[in-house]
């Protein structure tokens, strides 16, 4: 008699246990769905979304306190941050190159932070690879220069806290940026061409 007991009470948990579970399925199987249709569609992030960062070059005055900042070493730098300069005929500095190694950086934003003129500001991109197709292939093809930093969409721009996270059809084109190579002329960039050998290739 107990016996039966006992398998009528485990039966009876064991009919709780699916009827909780497939409760739960049910109600997600009629919430609006979470999975983002990528590349298709892109994510609406919040405007303090760390992504990669906008640099303006107007703005930079070669002060390096960006690069001094940052605590993480680059892949093939000392550096995650890699600034190439010279003296100007102005006896300034002048900026020839400003790199960032993404296969490296943790979005800290120390960098941001550090810096004076607000050269650096947070950037709303999370998709490097559909910036440079290889990425995903190459990690030397992560360091970004000047010029692809400076068309990364700024987060304060196209970030909004009462959207954030709806998912919305993509609209940006970056084509043109998949159109021009390389990044940089080679004498100026030293830092990018030695990450582009073969060597340096993981
Ligand atoms: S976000 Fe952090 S790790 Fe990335 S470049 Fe800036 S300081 Fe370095
Ligand atoms: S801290 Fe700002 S101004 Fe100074 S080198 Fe870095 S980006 Fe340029």
């Amino acid at each position: 008699m107990n016996g039966l007991v006992d398998l009528l009470r485990e039966t009876g948990y064991a009919l709780v246990s699916i009827g909780k579970g497939m409760g739960v399925t049910l109600v997600n199987l009629f919430r609006p769905k979470q999975t983002v249709s990528y590349p298709y569609q892109e994510l609406v992030v919040p405007p303090n979304y760390r992504g990669a960062l906008n640099f303006k070059e107007d703005l930079c005055i070669v002060c390096e306190l960006c690069e001094k900042a940052c605590p993480v070493p680059g892949t093939v730098t000392p550096k995650t941050i890699e600034i190439i300069w010279h003296i100007g005929q102005s006896k300034k500095r002048e900026l020839d190159e400003f790199y960032i190694d993404y296969g490296s950086c943790i979005n800290c934003y120390l960098c941001v932070d550090a810096c004076p003129v607000d050269a650096l500001v947070p950037g709303a991109s999370y998709e490097i690879a559909r910036i440079d197709p290889l990425a995903q292939y190459d990690r030397s093809r992560m360091i970004f220069g000047k010029r692809q930093l400076g068309v990364m969409p700024e987060s304060s721009e196209v970030g909004s806290y009462e959207h954030a996270y709806e998912h919305v059809p993509l609209k940006r084109d970056l084509q043109p940026l998949l159109d021009e190579e390389p990044v940089a002329d080679e004498e100026s960039a030293p830092a990018a061409q030695a990450a582009r050998t073969p060597a340096a290739t993981t």
